[in-house]
């Protein structure tokens, strides 16, 4: 990204469309004004534009609040380079702390200003989050899992660790003295890419997951769970999660208990686009994966009738998925599913704000922090259009999107 350009004290932009990350609102022809960073007013645009220096015109382009990535994996790669994959697994600190900063430009490049790490083996995402100033000093959120949990012998090693000497799950968690920003726990295996609809057990029992969750709570953290299938969801949902990620396969009757109990749902659709366009590009046959991916977003669209929040994370590090400019690949796939765009921006936004519990709530409405992102074209062209962002404002500083010269030139089959 750029260095900032110079910000006045007030700046009157118009844009051809608004987007407010509210799920509902798309307005046309507005007149924003800012001033101290927020956003002042929201008005119509007056035809007869005042001819001041500070005025922007966005005529031709829509705005929408930046973006929130709620499940990424900042150690690893999108690549499917196998040797580059297995290099970061095991690479040291000092290797990976540049690959973290590469992977944070990436999603700030991409108008992704917060995300959501579900944790690494060696817990390089927290020490980076320690010991590291953000690129260029751009206000960028950072939350992490540190490592994950799972039950020893069970998937779940790459991303995190057992508890120690087979001990008790809530126990680890209460002697976890690492400052993370929430618990992660992995509660199933992967997909099956060969057997659809092939269900993995649970890792953890009912009573165990309970007891883990009530030792995050007593430290102030909620619990993501790593979960696919029913039983592995229903035991997550029961126990009071905080959110299911991925979550394929787990029926009609957990989304209506999530709905319920205002669990939110990160169904990572983009890994499962990500693994079809691999197998086919290496000639494996993909259609289990298709179908994974079909059946995934009847889920999705199950989801939106409910009225589960869906929050957008992309998995961002499994093989296929880049950081940052996946987020358009899950983006796409959610308005497939049948959700407005309007609703598709929310889930990147507002619902990903709320989950993260951030300071800022992502919505584009007078008093909020002026950050926003300008995509060229009307709503009908995004969310494809977030592939070539225009111009990016955080907290009324402007950063113009010459990263997409610097960066690779993405196209919805490269994401
Ligand atoms: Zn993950």
């Amino acid at each position: 990204m750029s260095s900032p350009q110079k910000s006045t004290d007030l700046k009157t932009i118009y844009a051809g469309w608004l987007i407010d990350g509210s799920g509902g609102n798309l307005q046309e022809n507005v007149r924003l004004r800012i001033q101290k960073g927020l956003i002042a007013t929201i008005d119509a645009s007056d035809p007869n534009r005042e001819a001041r220096s500070e005025v922007l015109d966005l005529t031709g382009y829509t705005i929408l609040p930046c973006l929130v990535d709620s499940h990424v994996h900042l150690f690893m790669s999108g690549t499917s380079d196998l040797k580059v994959r297995t290099r970061q697994l095991d690479a040291p600190f000092c290797e990976i702390k540049k690959v973290i900063a590469r992977h944070i430009a990436a999603h700030l490049f991409s108008g992704v200003t917060a995300v959501r790490d579900g944790g690494d083996h060696y817990a390089h995402a927290l020490r980076y989050k320690e010991e590291c100033p953000y690129t260029d000093n751009i206000p960028f959120q950072l939350q992490v899992a540190g490592r994950a949990w799972h039950r020893p012998g069970r998937y779940g090693k790459l991303i995190g660790r057992a508890p120690a000497d087979d001990g008790l799950l809530a126990e680890a968690i209460a002697a976890e003295d690492a400052k993370v920003d929430h618990i992660k726990i992995v509660n199933s295996g992967l997909n099956s890419l060969v057997k659809f609809g092939y269900q993995t057990s649970p890792q953890f029992t009912l009573a165990e997951m309970k007891a883990a969750v009530k030792a995050a709570r007593l430290k102030g953290l909620s619990v993501m769970v790593h979960a696919n299938g029913k039983i592995p969801v229903d035991i997550a949902v029961s126990a009071g999660c905080r959110s299911i990620e991925h979550g394929f396969f787990m029926g009609k009757e957990n989304l209506k208990k999530m709905a319920e109990k205002d669990i939110f749902w990160i169904p990572t659709a983009a890994t499962m686009k990500a693994y079809c366009v691999h197998w086919e590009r290496v000639g494996e046959n993909p259609d289990v994966a298709r179908r994974n991916l079909a059946h995934q977003m009847e889920q999705i669209a199950a989801a939106k009738e409910l009225g589960v929040s869906i929050a957008a994370g992309t998995d961002a590090g499994s093989i296929g998925v880049h950081h940052g400019r996946g987020i358009v690949r899950e983006l796409i796939i959610l308005k497939q599913a049948g959700l407005s765009i309007q609703e598709v921006i929310q889930c990147a936004t507002a619902n990903g704000a709320k989950l993260l519990n951030l300071p800022a709530p992502h919505l584009l409405t007078r008093g909020m922090p002026a950050s926003f992102i300008a995509v060229k074209g009307g709503p009908d062209r995004l969310p494809e259009s977030l592939l070539s962002i225009k111009k990016i404002c955080i907290k009324g500083i402007f950063y113009d999107s010459g990263a997409r010269s610097s960066g690779p030139n993405a196209s919805v089959d490269e994401m």
